[in-house]
């Protein structure tokens, strides 16, 4: 069956297709973050007119059940009535001081008492920023220079982690980006993720070097692959052991996989803990914490300097605090939400067997990835083997079934608690569908 030739046109959002067109007039690729271009499946991304609960509309006025969340801070579903109506509150009261508020404590301090780990917290703007800051805070506080990240794994666009590995085992990997200096990328050794003897050979050759290693506990940018069992707690271990700060990147996976994100989920200890997304409702949020003694190298009683002139910006901080309360309060959503997607995960497995068609479908909690491979999915590697061909009519067919997903294969879908039984039918009929076609 030739995949090329499924029509990736649809004629009920012609008005996306125009305005696309516009856009790229005035904007680089007519997108502000490239896969919004939906350029890996083919076609023209829709533009969004506004969202509510599990659904999002477009400008043609299509309804499509949600299944990005803006790509993870949408947990409660959008327009959860307490957090507009706290960042409504707090607008009348203005929007941005660059000064303390009391806001910003409240926020630490849920982040503090939920994550085991995290003594003290800074508010940045991004994920990028968080992991950015991270990261010299673990060279500034060890006094050395390598990081170590794993391939697939995506921290943001900051120099030293836009690197990927070149294959095999431990390489010095290139940049996966123009623009980032060689000089740059030799700081960070890429690694294969869940793979304990990589790490293992790197600190016995290097680790005195090491000044940290940075990963997603459950990664998510290369589609969902779980961490192998006792894979971080071993990570842990070694990097206590060499003095190397572990950073466990939370910005896709904290206050989702548990009130206490995957270091909750998993019981793991680390040194630093980097958040986005989730903690700010869907407004520009990150933040990065942990121990005391690291955290405190931070300016303006450490030497390590970071700054940001909206960092704990008051409506950013009111929907944080309002979304965080919120799961504070109503802990059975981690239990239903488990339940959403094991029951997606069963239908999906169960079309998919009915069909003979080849899949391997990943899933924590509430992350899920459909791999179109008969190998099981651990690494980037087992990941890259996934057909991207099969992945673009799926993508394509569910969407003209009104379910919006991420445009990517190396993606998660994420489910929210506002998604409803009679979306996930909904949802499962469709993916039947796609089977069928892909059979
Ligand atoms: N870390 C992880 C694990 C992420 O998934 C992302 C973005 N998806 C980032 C960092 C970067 O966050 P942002 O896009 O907010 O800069």
């Amino acid at each position: 069956r030739d995949l090329h030739s499924f029509p990736t046109r649809r004629s009920s959002d012609l008005k996306s297709k125009t305005a696309f067109d516009e856009a790229k007039k005035y904007i680089p690729g007519g997108v502000n973050s490239p896969v919004r271009a939906f350029k890996n499946v083919g076609t023209y991304p829709l533009f969004i007119e506004r969202a509510n609960g599990s659904k999002i509309y477009d400008i043609d006025g299509n309804e499509y059940i949600d299944y990005v969340g803006s790509w993870g801070p949408m947990f409660l579903g959008h327009c959860k009535e307490i957090v507009l109506e706290a960042v409504k509150e707090a607008c009348d009261k203005g929007m941005s001081f660059g000064a303390p508020c009391l806001a910003e404590t409240e926020l630490a301090k849920r982040i503090c008492s939920l994550v085991p780990c995290v003594d003290v917290v800074r508010m940045v703007n991004s994920g990028t920023e968080a992991t950015m800051s991270a990261i010299r805070l673990a060279r500034g506080y060890t006094g050395r220079n390598i990081i170590i990240k794993f391939e697939g794994c995506y921290h943001g666009h900051s120099d030293s982690l836009l690197i990927k590995a070149g294959s095999g085992a431990a390489t010095f990997g290139g940049a996966s980006s123009a623009g980032v200096p060689e000089d740059f990328a030799k700081y960070t050794l890429v690694l294969p993720y869940n793979n304990i003897d990589a790490i293992e050979d790197a600190f016995e050759k290097m680790g005195n070097e090491i000044a940290g290693v940075i990963i997603e506990p459950v990664a998510g940018n290369m589609g969902v692959v779980p961490p192998k069992d006792g894979y971080l707690q071993k990570i842990r271990e070694i990097t206590k052991k060499y003095g190397s700060v572990f950073i466990v990147d939370e910005v896709m996976t904290g206050f989702r996989l548990s009130a206490s994100g995957a270091i909750g989920r998993f019981g793991l200890d680390a040194d630093i803990v980097t958040f986005g997304k989730i903690i700010g409702g869907g407004m520009p949020v990150g933040a990065y914490g942990g121990k005391r003694e690291i955290m405190e190298f931070v300016s303006p009683t450490g030497p390590v300097y970071q700054a940001g002139t909206l960092s704990g910006n008051p409506l950013a901080m009111a929907a944080g605090n309002a979304q965080i309360k919120y799961l504070q309060e109503n802990p059975y959503i981690y239990e239903e939400i488990e339940q959403k997607g094991a029951y997606l995960e069963g239908e999906f497995k169960k079309s998919a067997e009915k069909y003979g068609v080849n899949v391997r479908v990943n899933r924590v909690g509430s992350m899920m990835s459909v791999f179109f491979t008969d190998n099981d999915v651990t690494n980037f590697e087992t990941a890259s083997k996934s057909d991207t061909e099969k992945f673009k009519v799926y993508f394509n067919e569910m969407l003209k079934q009104g379910i919006y997903l991420a445009p990517s294969q190396f993606e998660s879908l994420f489910l929210s608690d506002a998604h409803t039984k009679a979306d996930l039918e909904k949802t499962a009929a469709a993916f039947d569908k796609v089977m069928e076609i892909l059979r």
